[in-house]
């Protein structure tokens, strides 16, 4: 147990020698009204307040939160009175303890209404002055550490409230170690198997991680020595309940969270400058991730949270978290508004602290009528989480998503069935695009249909990690089915060429053998093989052939597997499926660069036109899948060119000394002089792009004599 002497050990470097004797006559004042009262633990009950008090001198803040620490509870629980209390203490005191014991009268109610009425008045009193809420945290989380000795009923409750308002608001306020703590610590009783599992497995690996955070740490300790960068690495493990949080909203397992450890780099310097040194010294040493970059100095979080974040791929190819701050950044990304406060009188140049409390109060003091309870939750959590928006289900049950959610990140919250059916949405009654950002407050209505289907489209614009693994998986289905399709119009058509019907060999034990051999456990199976191109038709078929047709049937598969080799095109990839039969529509002759879209054509495989093609656009959608340009190494492509310029002896020679001077094959030309004197001059040149087409294109342009230069679509 924490003793006074403790609290006064910690005091003694900032507070004067009047403001210890008063928080001894506080202790002496607490022990004796508290005299006799024991807590569920066992322990006297004078061991809340001084370990609550232990918790704000460690935070170092100023006397009065300190003696309000001690005294907390005695109005509340024993015979004391407030006037004793400003008697004692003065004003300021009294004041605290007053808010703080409203605070603990108050319960919430399940409904809206009666729920938002209360939040008010306890965030009215807690914004009356940060003090107030720094002791309700720190008595919240000693209530957490001994939160065992209460009623399982009373544990969920404390538990829930904590998850649901306390971390919150140590997060806004930006005391870092507050909310990680508060948040394990609601998690063990909330999720009470979950957690258990998940401590098992994290201390199981303990020993190995230890070594790979020792080995990783001193790797980034000797290049900060060789840059000259002094200062410090930490690895830590990260909480057990973000961790949670990840397996939850990404839907992992334990094994593929990959950081668990994440690292920190505390630079010794004030300067943003060696932050930014740092991490160019970081991305020098491993590769970095792309798109997990994030600079909090120039741009910080809402709580005024700064550091640099980033991931690399670390010494065993595994991806490494790391932050870059420097100390006094460190210092308020795990106090926060407590480190800020403290410095408040030194420092006058560290801003307006108390903006974001100042905000809140204002919310709570503009909403004294509370007409609109709804609005008034909204508008709460908005203060709390403003990377959040806060939505309602016609029913009035308030929703959080991300800053950027849709309707389509809405329906999936819901269940998976409203999101694949989604055809529509409704927001405050009215009919909204699918891709509509959602706001505060908005009631949300989703209009679904029996048999629709989600859009590929859709990942263009949802934000919410399920919503997107969703749609991806439909998405996977979907183009398996298609390969199931037009596999078997191929193996039909190849069955029909041979006089043999598809239906009455499917029973047959021969099919059976194939099955085995492509290690498949059905038809189907086999036909999504077929349609990704992996086995070939006609090599099925074969198997099916009399002795005598075999040898003319090896041939012609010999023959046909040239020729696809020959003809397969270089550099085509598809979304969610590898190795399909490709080739290039003859009507537009795409070359990379170009926008594509892929066709199922009937019995031909997928044939790749320009996103222009009139012939493309006028396909049965349904059939067009997504394609892409994926170019691994050089290849050249045909492309026909029609340049027309005033007749002129040897133009033909400058055009084509053009286009071979900028190294381009010429495979075909041909002129057509024009009564009116101009030539049509016709090319076929391989080009590697369309920035290689370009480029001739615009040097041909030059050419004084030249009228246009263009690419010829239609053959
Ligand atoms: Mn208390």
């Amino acid at each position: 147990m924490i003793r006074i002497t403790d609290i006064l050990d910690k005091t003694q470097s900032y507070l004067s020698q009047e403001e210890m004797e008063m928080i001894q006559k506080a202790y002496v004042f607490s022990a004796s009204v508290h005299q006799g009262q024991v807590r569920l633990s066992g322990e006297p009950y004078l061991t809340h307040p001084m370990e609550v008090a232990g918790i704000l001198a460690d935070l170092k803040l100023d006397a009065p939160t300190i003696l309000t620490g001690i005294l907390h509870d005695t109005v509340e629980d024993t015979v004391a009175t407030i006037e004793q209390i400003e008697e004692g203490f003065g004003k300021e005191v009294a004041f605290l303890v007053d808010g703080l014991t409203k605070i603990s009268k108050i319960t919430f109610g399940s409904q809206v209404e009666k729920q938002a009425e209360n939040f008010r008045k306890m965030m009215l009193a807690m914004s009356s002055d940060i003090r107030i809420l720094m002791v309700r945290l720190a008595d919240r989380i000693h209530n957490m550490r001994t939160l065992e000795y209460q009623t399982p009923e009373k544990q969920r409750y404390i538990a829930k409230e904590t998850l649901d308002l306390y971390a919150p608001l140590a997060n806004r306020l930006g005391i870092n170690w507050m909310k990680v703590e508060l948040e394990d610590l609601a998690f063990r009783f909330l999720e009470y198997e979950a957690y258990n599992d998940l401590a098992r497995r994290v201390t199981k690996k303990k020993e190995k991680r230890d070594q790979y955070t020792q080995e990783v740490k001193s790797i980034i300790k000797k290049e900060m020595e060789k840059a000259g960068l002094p200062g410090e690495v930490e690895g830590r493990a990260k909480h057990f309940f973000s961790i949670y949080q990840k397996m939850q909203e990404q839907n992992l397992n334990f094994d593929d969270v990959y950081d668990l450890t994440a690292f920190r780099i505390i630079l010794d310097s004030d300067r943003e400058r060696e932050c930014y040194e740092a991490l160019s010294m970081v991305h020098a040493l491993w590769k970095p991730v792309p798109g997990r970059f994030k600079d909090y100095i120039a741009m910080p979080k809402a709580n005024n949270y700064r550091s640099l974040h980033t991931t690399v791929i670390g010494p065993y190819g595994e991806r490494v978290e790391i932050q870059i701050r420097t100390r006094v950044m460190h210092e308020w990304a795990e106090e926060g508004i407590a480190a800020h406060w403290r410095y408040k009188e030194k420092r006058a140049d560290l801003g307006n602290d108390e903006e974001q409390i100042k905000k809140l109060r204002e919310l709570l003091e503009t909403q004294q009528e509370l007409k609109n309870p709804r609005e008034f939750m909204s508008n709460l959590k908005l203060a709390l989480f403003p990377d959040e928006v806060y939505v309602f289900t016609p029913r009035g049950d308030v929703q959080a998503f991300p800053k950027g959610a849709t309707p389509i990140d809405f329906a999936y919250s819901i269940h998976t069935d409203v999101g694949n059916q989604c055809i529509g949405a409704k927001v405050n009654r009215a009919i909204v695009p699918l891709k509509y950002e959602l706001q505060n407050g908005d009631t949300v209505e989703i209009i679904t249909q029996a048999g629709h289907h989600p859009s590929k489209d859709w990942l263009k614009f949802v934000v919410t990690s399920r919503a997107v693994a969703k749609i991806k998986n439909w998405v996977k289905i979907e183009e398996r089915e298609k390969s199931v399709g037009l596999g078997r119009e191929l193996l039909e058509k190849e069955f029909r060429k041979n006089h043999l019907k598809l239906n009455q060999i499917i029973k047959s034990d021969e099919m059976k053998k194939v099955y085995e051999e492509y290690s498949v456990a059905s038809l189907d199976d086999l036909l999504a093989l077929i349609g990704y191109g992996r086995v070939s038709a006609k090599r099925i078929v074969h198997q099916f052939l009399p002795e005598t047709d075999k040898a003319g049937g090896g041939a012609a598969v010999a023959k046909v597997r040239t020729k696809g080799s020959e003809q397969s095109p270089v550099g085509i990839s598809l979304t969610g499926i590898e190795d399909v039969m490709v080739r290039f529509a003859k009507c537009c002759n795409p070359i990379p660069g170009d926008e594509i879209v892929g066709y199922i054509s009937r019995g031909r495989g997928i044939a790749v036109h320009t996103a222009m093609c009139p012939k493309a656009r006028d396909m049965d959608s349904e059939r067009l899948v997504d394609v892409e340009w994926s170019i691994k190494e050089k290849h050249t492509y045909p492309v026909d060119m029609r340049v027309v310029c005033r007749d002129k002896k040897g133009i033909l020679a400058e055009v084509s000394a053009v286009i071979s001077s900028l190294d381009t094959n010429i495979s075909r030309a041909e002129i057509n002089t024009d009564p009116d004197i101009e030539a049509v001059l016709d090319f076929r040149i391989d080009v590697n792009d369309l920035n290689q087409f370009n480029q001739i294109a615009s040097a041909i342009k030059k050419l004084k004599d030249v009228v246009s230069v263009e690419r010829v679509r239609k053959r």
